[in-house]
């Protein structure tokens, strides 16, 4: 195991030793706690380079971590900012987290759910990442709405409303807001120990007595097969039990997009029909199979019946509201049908049943439209994306519309509308639908 490398002078020894740390990694060493918690927090504070970390994280993602290195950088990413405290004896406090995937906008459903439901949720999420979409780029799309709250407002908020939603910040978990930029734009997102860390830090910088995890599986996953979804799940339910926090996981597939919108404000939308009990039926059984988890019943009556109260729906708004959205023009935008410059219909010419569209595919449209993320620095579209996706099963006749495109240019959508053909996979006999939630990790 290497030591620490020395801190004291910031200057060349300690460069020198970093690179030593990305050569021990480079040739697969089991790096010292020591030498991570030093690394995040040199890296948080600013004293190593953006391309010296990026190499140190390519090295994890070819050569891994052990379970105690894993650990080591949960706990480091975690004690890089301030841990919250809630008052002990009150509501169990709990959180959902998923992996990632394309048109999962399950969190922003949920996290009022769960408030309703008794629980108290200081929900911490994360941006776009890769492909994949991230609840607070969704959330920035609400007007007014804001996602940096700091630890005391959290506190308050869960104290008073029983919900809060917001990011990682300067003050909880810094070192996951840096690293997570980072790794999206360097091909360094598929690597279990660095998903561990990088969920598990913020969570338990949540203070929780309790996760549920959303295990994406498939064609859009950071975990392709169900073999690597089940050592990320058991990754992250073992090390959030040895840090005191009692988590099951959900695994679920990720070959087509959940619902049938994605893109930033398309998918609060969505969530917002989910919690009116009028949103696709994948969705709904997501976000009530996810409370089902946390609510100690085998049955999702409860659950159901809470989201068909209509009090969730009401919830949303108060939370919106509390994170300064003006529910007025919230109401008014979801009033509109489209808000992005150019709109056109996926038509097809055949007739057939969908298999799905794959929802890699769909990720990068969305990404390349403007949705998600090239470089650090981009700028996201909320508006831009793809609605009324057709779900795997269904049957359509020639000229039907499978989907509709959201594009700021004709170019855009040009490049959409080819995409799609691609995406699409149809049979002409009638599809069987595999089930969405394949298996329980606990
Ligand atoms: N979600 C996160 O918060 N981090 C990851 O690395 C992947 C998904």
């Amino acid at each position: 195991m290497l030591a620490a490398f020395c801190r004291p002078d910031k200057g060349s020894t300690w460069r020198m030793n970093f690179i030593s740390i990305i050569e021990q990694k480079r040739e697969g060493a089991e790096l010292s706690s020591d030498a991570i918690a030093d690394l995040v927090s040199a890296y948080t504070s600013g004293d190593i380079p953006d391309y010296q970390m990026s190499s140190f994280l390519m090295a994890v993602c070819c050569r891994g971590m052990t379970a105690a290195e894993t650990r080591a950088l949960t706990l480091a990413m975690r004690d890089s900012g301030s841990v919250l405290e809630f008052p002990e004896a009150e509501l169990p406090v709990v959180d959902k987290h998923s992996t990632g995937g394309v048109g999962d906008k399950v969190s922003i459903a949920l996290a009022p759910l769960l408030a309703c439901l008794g629980f108290r949720v200081p929900m911490i999420s994360g941006r776009g990442l890769g492909i994949t979409g991230g609840t607070l780029d969704k959330l920035e799309s609400i007007p007014g709405f804001h996602t940096d709250l700091d630890a005391a407002r959290i506190q308050a908020q869960v104290g008073e409303l029983g919900v809060a939603m917001g990011g990682q910040t300067a003050e909880i978990a810094p070192a996951d807001k840096s690293l997570y930029a980072l790794r999206d734009v360097t091909g360094t997102v598929p690597s279990i120990p660095l998903i561990t860390a990088s969920i598990l830090s913020k969570k338990l910088a949540e203070g929780l007595d309790a996760l549920v995890m959303d295990v994406k599986v498939g064609a859009a996953a950071f975990m392709p097969d169900v073999e690597q979804a089940r050592t990320l799940a058991r990754s992250i339910v073992d090390l959030a039990g040895e840090c005191g926090v009692c988590a099951s996981a959900l695994l679920t597939r990720m070959d087509t997009p959940l619902g049938r919108a994605a893109g930033n404000w398309l998918e609060v939308k969505e969530a917002v029909a989910c919690l009116d009990c009028r949103g696709p039926a994948d969705l709904e059984e997501l976000v009530v199979a996810c409370a089902a988890r946390l609510v100690e019943t085998d049955t999702t009556q409860l659950v159901e019946a809470e989201l068909a109260s209509g009090r969730p729906r009401e919830k949303l708004d108060a939370l919106l509201a509390a994170q300064g959205a003006d529910l007025e023009a919230f109401r008014t935008k979801l009033a509109t049908d489209t808000h992005a410059p150019v709109i056109r219909e996926f038509v097809t010419k055949e007739e057939g049943f969908v298999v799905r569209f794959d929802a890699r595919v769909i990720g990068e449209i969305v990404r390349d439209l403007g949705g998600g993320r090239l470089t650090k620095d981009s700028v996201v579209a909320h508006e831009v994306g793809i609605d009324q996706l057709a779900k795997p099963g269904e049957a359509f006749g020639r000229q039907a519309t499978l989907a509709r495109v959201h594009a700021m240019t004709e170019t855009g959508a040009d490049m959409a509308l080819r995409r799609l053909d691609e995406a699409l996979e149809f049979s002409h006999e009638p599809v069987n639908v595999p089930p969405l939630i394949m298996e329980v990790v606990e």
